[in-house]
């Protein structure tokens, strides 16, 4: 959060510091309570007792005397006692172990001031600490820091605090240099927003389509682009609680929830309207739609999980400070610090750092009112942002760096915090989505006449595909296949990777007349003249194939072993309607068989020496390798001759076939003569088309299958 949204927390009263690593204890967010978790105390318990010591306390784990750590700022859970917090907005000086207190010293030696001013600093501070001492109490087992003195001995003065804002001013000056020799990537910007979506959704959806994870993920950044000016990003980014309050007692660290939370900033606004939107979406299958606001609602709610963006803060930010406004807004015994260089650096620790935070499944949060739980997870993040600030700010006095991820009581509010994040992005996941992979529907209608299959409200998983075969009933031809309303004339038809929903419709009109069908399984070879011609550099053996009946289709071709070669197979045969009143309309189901060379392989249909039918594997029908069927008309007549052929140019091994299904001639009524057209077709010419195989290696050539042939 930056610097204008603490401006707007000027007014608020100063609240406990509680220095906890909160965990809620609830695994849900619609009670109306959770318990902040207590993590036991990380305080070293030596094998002397340090008796010896002015503040050695009772360790309650080890049932022993302990050494007071020397380091508070690196003690976990720790608690601050708010007399301390109360006495100074300096209190962070105050609350100095060993180790604190030689580092500002250090720190002060080396400041970049005339000697006579680190002189006053040092003695001002050694002075302080004798006056206002703390004592570090671990005898409840909850490492706590207490003043030393009664409260009412405890309050500094203004001359006092004014020369503690000084030495303040000075380090947050001192950040704001040492920052510019940085170059960081912000934590709650790309890399982390990105982080926790692509988890959560991996954790709550198994195989999840990459498009929408890629979605949902580069949403999820963007609504830092939204904002231009810094109060708009604060109020919009973040949350502040004002109708809550800390417990004024040290060691017991519980946060009582209630259930209406006031704050300040529309971070769980806008989490709970993202929300809504991606679940409202989600259900009218706009699946873009539900995963990008997903991904803006994953923004607010991970933005929520960070504690620099729920300050509990009263602090002038460095570049308001002796700004007209801050002295208005701040009473002048605030804390100065430079949030924004805390705030980012912290960020970008956390983004270089990942797998130090996020330690892994840890379940989810069951989310029912979105912008609530938000409101929760933000008031938890508000517990923890003076202990944030205080870890932080001594690290960098002892270190002169932004390496927090060295500091044991900064890792672990940030596991935590992360954490929990996470088990609220994965239950936005599952608000979104009730856990349902995204469904689509095709739906597939047929008219009378026919039917298609499968038909009805035909369920498909997003991102995957679904075929849809048509058959006319016998008597009937496919009139029209409309696709979303426009038509299309591939049968079967697929959708492939299908993002949306879609609707599949199928006309069929009947034939009058007496028809001929004439089905292979059934009929054979009968009559049917054939012939098969190759030519090229025969490498072994080449022979016509079939017409043979095999699986219940017939089959014809030529096994041939070439090179630079093409075939050519047709097969024919004279068809009379008894009746008179001839056909007009040719309906074929067949199959070319596979090529490598798909230009380079075709089939034609000649009715009566006419071509009424064509296409090279390219084109779908007739495709390659697959059934396919074609309804075709041609000039009516009652004696009919039909050709089918097909062959492969160039031709090398080791079969070229064609499957025989169906064959049907029919008369329709509704068709005009000026329909008919004949199609212009050139059988493709093999030395134009680049085989990969055109010139085979001697040695690796297949030797071409011997079959039975079942010639008529
Ligand atoms: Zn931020
Ligand atoms: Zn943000």
């Amino acid at each position: 959060m930056k610097s204008t949204s603490l401006v707007r927390l000027a007014g608020l009263m100063f609240v406990v510091l509680i220095l906890v690593s909160a965990a809620p204890a609830a695994a849900n967010d619609t009670g109306a309570s959770k318990a902040v978790g207590r993590g036991g105390g990380n305080v070293d318990c030596p094998a002397d007792n340090g008796n010896g010591h002015a503040y050695g306390a009772w360790e309650h784990n080890w049932k022993c005397q302990c050494a007071i750590p020397p380091a508070f700022s690196e003690v976990e859970n720790l608690t601050i006692d708010t007399a301390i917090i109360e006495s100074t907005p300096h209190w962070i000086f105050l609350a100095a172990g060993t180790e604190e207190k030689d580092a500002l010293l250090d720190y002060i030696d080396g400041a970049n001031v005339p000697d006579k001013q680190k002189n006053e600093w040092t003695q001002f501070v050694r002075k302080m600490w004798k006056e206002y001492p703390v004592v570090f109490d671990n005898s409840t087992g909850n490492p706590a820091l207490v003043p030393g003195r009664s409260s009412d001995e405890f309050t500094l003065t203004p001359a006092e605090n004014a020369t503690f804002q000084e030495i303040e001013r000075y380090i947050a000056e001192d950040m704001e240099a040492v920052r510019a020799g940085e170059i960081t990537i912000r934590w709650y910007q790309q890399p982390t927003h990105m982080q926790f979506m692509e988890t959560a959704l991996n954790s709550e959806i198994k195989d999840l389509s990459d498009i929408l994870i890629n979605t949902a993920k580069d949403a999820a950044w963007v609504p830092d682009t939204w904002c231009n000016d810094q109060v708009c990003q604060s109020w919009n980014h973040g949350f502040i609680p004002t109708s809550i309050a800390l417990p004024n007692i040290a060691g017991i660290p519980v946060l009582i929830v209630p259930p209406q939370i006031d704050g300040i900033g529309d971070a769980p606004g806008n989490f709970g309207q993202y929300a809504t939107l991606a679940k409202q979406r989600f259900d009218s299958h706009d699946y873009s739609g539900a995963f990008t606001n997903m991904g803006y609602a994953s923004h607010f709610i991970t933005d929520l999980g960070n504690p620099y963006h729920t300050p509990m803060a009263q602090i002038i930010p460095l570049e308001q400070v002796n700004t007209p406004y801050s002295q208005i807004v701040f009473p002048n015994f605030q804390m100065i610090l430079d949030y924004k260089t805390l705030h980012h650096e912290y960020e970008g620790m956390v983004a270089d750092h990942w797998d130090t935070f996020y330690t892994g499944d840890q379940g989810r949060y069951d989310i029912s009112n979105p912008t609530y739980s938000a409101k929760i997870h933000g008031t938890y993040s508000w517990a923890m942002s003076y202990p944030l600030i205080y870890n932080c700010y001594w690290h960098f006095v002892i270190n002169g760096d932004f390496d927090f991820e060295e500091n044991p009581a900064i890792v672990a509010m940030t596991q935590n915090r992360i954490g929990e994040s996470m088990k609220y992005t994965r239950g936005l996941v599952e608000y979104v989505t009730g856990g349902q992979y995204p469904m689509l529907t095709v739906t597939a209608t047929a008219g009378p006449g026919g039917s298609i299959s499968p038909s009805g409200a035909v369920p498909v998983r997003y991102g995957e595909s679904q075929s849809f075969t048509i058959r006319p009933d016998s008597g009937y031809v496919i009139d029209k296949i409309l696709v979303d309303n426009v038509a299309v004339t591939r049968n079967p038809y697929t959708f492939s990777s299908v993002t949306a929903d879609h609707t599949i419709e199928a006309t069929f009109k009947e034939l009058t007349g007496s028809g001929k069908e004439w089905i292979w399984s059934r009929d054979g070879w009968d009559g049917w003249s054939h012939e098969a011609t190759w030519s090229g550099t025969e490498v072994g053996p080449c022979s016509e194939y079939g017409p043979v009946i095999v699986d219940g289709h017939g089959e014809h071709g030529i096994n041939v072993n070439l090179i630079r070669g093409s075939t050519t197979a047709c097969v024919e045969k004279q068809f009379t309607d008894a009746s008179g009143n001839g056909w007009n309309t040719l309906t074929f189901v067949g199959l070319m068989t596979a090529s490598d060379t798909l230009g380079g392989r075709w089939m034609t249909i000649e009715v009566n020496g006419q071509q009424v039918f064509a296409g090279t594997a390219l084109q779908v029908p007739p495709g390659d390798d697959q059934m396919f069927e074609i309804s075709v008309p041609f000039p009516q007549s009652d004696e009919v001759n039909v050709k089918i052929s097909h062959g492969q140019n160039p031709a090398w091994n080791p079969r070229f076939a064609m499957h025989f299904y169906s064959l049907e001639l029919s008369r329709n009524a509704g068709l005009m003569t000026s329909e008919v057209k004949t199609t212009e077709f050139v059988v493709p010419d093999g030395s134009i088309i680049v085989g990969n195989e055109t010139v085979p290696t001697p040695g690796t050539m297949s030797t071409p299958e011997v079959t039975e042939t079942d010639s008529p």
